[in-house]
């Protein structure tokens, strides 16, 4: 399986759209985070780390779907917390998929057999199963005994009744690309659609730190497990453009597009990505679009940014790469990201050298700009 060929055709023709009519800078994501709680607490989260005022609140639905039409984005991806947690959210999906738009739901799986039936089989919705590994390797990241089970059940299900489904994996620290190839071959097994994978970002809220990978150390345990795919000429299928893993196997300079993957969540428009929680908030999209300081985020650009090399930051810059080169991209797609020989160089460090360089503003705090919308509850479902 992949990804239909009604979602291919539609994001295609949204991006065209937008190049004929010279828009430089527009979403093809957006991430929704409904809420903040989470039935687990995973040792490199970085979404759970707020008091429990914040962790209660919850986007309505009203401005779920607003979001979704001011930013326009073809395809909306529902993190967390754990979106399943949020008792709306059936009715925010029914309005995203009514506006045909490709929703991802992710989730630890763990609450699904109690929701599925509130969901119905569409080409615009899909379940992504967060799954960091094998059991031994699952557990562990999610710092809870059974969690894998539980997730491969709820996959059996959602596809027993005819979802479509993905896998959601982040890589960290001290993975071994066999076991990675293992995991790869038995989610294949699942039935499911593909799997999306990135090396974890280096949260500072995460409750543990030495979990995260390099930007070298990312590359090469990419080009390791693509190397085991090789070898074993697996048929690995993944949710994510062939240039995009060409970059994670450190073959591209990409410079990271944080506009492509927009996030709005209980605090408003997150600036200027998915991953950076203390850079502010914007209380519309264009508000969003208009005062980000993009130049100011990507790889030499902003110390946080030096390890991150997430598809909610390149994914956007290795679509536009192939539809500037779409011979290169088609010889990717064709034989596989290239795993030996010299890596791209990475993009030169200019942060250092900027006259505002310590000027990457914190704000007072996030968590004094809740949504006005945004309502509370008490009940955490385990
Ligand atoms: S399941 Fe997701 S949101 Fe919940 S703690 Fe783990 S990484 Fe964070
Ligand atoms: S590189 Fe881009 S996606 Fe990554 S943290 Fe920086 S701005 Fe966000």
């Amino acid at each position: 399986m992949a990804v239909p060929v009604i979602q291919q055709v539609k994001v295609a023709k949204y991006i065209l759209g937008k190049k004929l009519t010279g828009q430089k800078r527009y979403p093809l994501v957006l991430m929704l985070e409904p809420l903040f709680q989470c039935n687990l607490a995973c040792s490199g989260c970085g979404k759970i780390d707020y008091p429990k005022e914040i962790l209660q609140k919850r986007v309505s639905v009203a401005d779920a779907l607003k979001a979704v039409d001011e930013c326009g984005a073809p395809m909306v991806s529902i993190p967390g917390g754990e979106p399943l947690i949020h008792k709306e959210l059936p009715q925010i999906v029914e309005g995203i998929v009514a506006r045909k738009k490709f929703v991802y739901l992710c989730t630890n799986a763990i609450l699904l057999p109690k929701h599925i039936d509130e969901y119905k089989p569409s080409p615009y919705f899909t379940w992504s199963i967060h799954l960091d590994g094998l059991k031994e390797q699952h557990d562990r990241a999610v710092s809870m005994e059974g969690v894998f089970e539980k997730a491969v059940a709820a996959i059996k299900l959602a596809r027993s009744k005819g979802f479509r489904v993905t896998v959601n994996c982040t890589l960290f620290n001290g993975e071994h690309p066999k076991e990675v190839a293992d995991f790869f071959d038995y989610a294949m097994t699942l039935g499911i659609e593909g799997i999306t994978v990135a090396p974890g970002y280096s949260y500072q809220h995460a409750p543990k730190q030495d979990v995260f990978l390099g930007r070298t150390q990312s590359k090469q345990l990419f080009r390791d497990i693509f190397g085991e795919g090789k070898k074993r000429d697996a048929n690995w299928v993944f949710n994510l453009s062939p240039m995009y893993l060409d970059f994670i196997a450190g073959n591209q300079a990409y410079q990271c597009q944080p506009w492509g993957t927009v996030t709005y969540n209980v605090f408003g428009w997150q600036k200027p990505c998915y991953l950076l929680v203390d850079e502010g908030y914007a209380s519309s999209y264009k508000e969003l679009m208009e005062t980000t300081h993009w130049e100011n985020y990507g790889v030499g650009r902003n110390p946080k940014c030096d390890n991150c090399m997430a598809h909610c930051g390149f994914e956007g810059t290795a679509v536009n790469d192939t539809f500037a080169h779409p011979l290169k991209a088609l010889r990717v797609a064709l034989k596989g990201p290239c795993i030996d020989g010299p890596m791209a160089p990475d993009l030169p460090v200019t942060y250092g050298k900027r006259a505002d360089a310590t000027a990457v503003k914190i704000p007072v705090s996030a968590i004094q700009r809740p949504a006005e919308s945004a309502e509370v509850e008490t009940h955490v479902e385990l």
